[in-house]
């Protein structure tokens, strides 16, 4: 039987019903991994197949993800596995402990695939182009990107060479990679899953969170993952709601938002009227809307910009040569300390982290922070508040993912300000702490998947996905598979 592209909700059921066991799902989508990833370019150690942490294959309780391989970004630790971020800088870096995650998806025997996915060097993207392992490829289009950063675990999913995913979403990189491949991709609230053992980017803003192939699985993936440790200091002491349970819950009776600011200029006209089709669908299914106004928006993108590139390069000075990784030789002419470290950080950090290093000590420096970091910190309070009043009329908010489908490969890296500006629609949900979820919701005419997003107030993820089970019941978009054609 064929196994590697079902979820992981069906082949739950298989193995309940004996008709297939770990090892042979494992061994399948390791075939496929060796048949399809010379061209998807996923994961980033895939040479030959895939293999998985074997103290995980054998959990012995039935868990929730039983047998069920799961691919992990670069940027998560992974126990004796490499982890590297994409980055030279982090070259051979093998980490002495699991993420929390890690040891939550064994604990529910899941089988974490070692091999790691591709993604934007220290999750620095929107194209999975910045990597030092060269770009991932998008499954429904190989000339285009999978988006980022975790464009490798979303192109994963999206080319059945793993059942789930993990990612990370600071700014979008989850939901916009989910989008670009016509996956499912949950950003959950900020202090819901444990960032310990996540390798920090922006630590107010990182999130860790689930990709898959349908809303089913993303809630089983988060009943896995959430909940307080002990060990993150902004995880969040509250009890983890059957996440399953709200899946069939329905839509009457909830009202979906719809902010002014999202739907204008700049909005592909294709992605525009397949929302536009998506929210007729969800008024047919007993939804109602309302309008709402979030003024702030326009100010999303800088602010983030400014906040997050400030974490960055605080998070980003310990990679130094003698901590983790690559250390650059020096020549006896230049063997002081700090020539090692210039060397070092100048030889292993790639073009983007090296301009977001430079623009975060800027704007924390002596003179600048008052102008940049602290006016940001003001601003992103103002656009939590544009969140805090809306959702006193609204249960969610509904918009699209992305403003674009996925882009050609090589389109937008020598303008980075267009690259910034493909996380307008994301980055809002991230600086206000709330949890955001993609969903496919069409095809342009060229055969890309557009995605729609969905957020919801703090904590209240069972809202997100009561709606978008509702609609993907009701839809055929989470069905459909790429053909991998060149
Ligand atoms: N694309 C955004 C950035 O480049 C978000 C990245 C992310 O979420 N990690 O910062």
């Amino acid at each position: 039987m064929q196994v590697f592209g079902l979820t992981a909700h069906e082949l739950r059921r298989l193995q309940e019903a004996g008709q297939v066991r770990p090892d042979e799902i494992v061994s399948q989508l390791s075939e496929r991994a060796r048949q399809v990833d010379g061209k998807v370019c996923a994961y980033v150690r895939s040479d030959t197949g895939l293999s998985v942490d074997p103290s995980s294959a054998h959990a012995p309780a039935a868990g929730l993800l039983e047998g069920v391989p799961v691919s992990i970004k670069d940027n998560i630790c992974t126990e004796g596995f490499l982890t590297e971020c994409c980055s030279r800088i982090l070259a051979g870096f093998k980490p002495p402990y699991d993420a929390t995650v890690i040891k939550k998806l064994k604990a529910a025997g899941a089988s974490i695939i070692t091999q790691k996915t591709n993604m934007d060097e220290f999750a620095f993207g929107s194209s999975t182009e910045n990597s030092c392992f060269g770009p991932t490829h998008n499954p429904w289009d190989l000339q285009k990107v999978p988006g980022g950063s975790s464009g490798g675990s979303a192109a994963s999913v999206a080319a059945d060479e793993a059942i789930i995913a993990l990612g990370s979403d600071t700014g979008g990189s989850i939901r916009q990679p989910a989008a670009f491949c016509g996956v499912v991709g949950l950003k959950p609230t900020y202090g819901r899953v444990s960032r310990y053992g996540l390798i920090a980017f922006a630590s107010s803003l990182d999130q860790i969170g689930p990709l898959s192939k349908d809303v089913r699985d993303c809630a089983l993936a988060m009943k896995v993952i959430a909940g307080f440790d002990p060990q993150d200091s902004t995880s969040v002491d509250l009890p983890v709601p059957d996440y399953t349970a709200a899946l069939d819950k329905g839509i009457k009776g909830l009202t979906v938002g719809i902010p002014s600011e999202y739907f204008v200029a700049g909005l592909d006209p294709e992605v525009k009227s397949i929302l536009q089709e998506a929210i007729a669908k969800i008024k047919s299914l007993g939804g109602s809307f309302q309008e709402v106004s979030l003024p702030h928006t326009e100010y999303a993108v800088p602010v983030y910009y400014i906040i997050a590139t400030a974490e960055a390069s605080s998070n980003l000075a310990r990679f130094d040569g003698v901590q983790y990784g690559f250390r650059a030789p020096v020549s006896s002419a230049a063997n002081s300390m700090i020539e090692m470290y210039k060397h070092t950080r100048g030889k292993g950090f790639g073009e983007e982290a090296k301009r977001r290093i430079l623009l975060g000590t800027f704007s924390l420096s002596h003179g600048y922070y008052d102008a940049y970091y602290l006016r940001a910190l003001k601003v992103r309070t103002l656009i939590k508040n544009d969140f805090d009043a809306a959702f006193k009329v609204c249960d969610c908010i509904l918009t699209p993912t992305s403003p674009t489908p996925a882009f050609g490969i090589g389109e937008k890296m020598e303008d980075p300000l267009q690259m910034y500006l493909s996380d307008i629609y994301t980055i809002s949900a991230n600086l206000s702490g709330i949890p955001a979820i993609s969903v496919p919701c069409g095809f342009t005419a060229a055969g890309l998947p557009v995605g729609m997003q969905l957020l919801a107030k703090p904590f209240a993820e069972e809202t997100l996905f009561t709606v978008a089970h509702a609609y993907e019941q009701a839809t055929p978009w989470h069905t459909s598979k790429p053909s991998l054609a060149e």
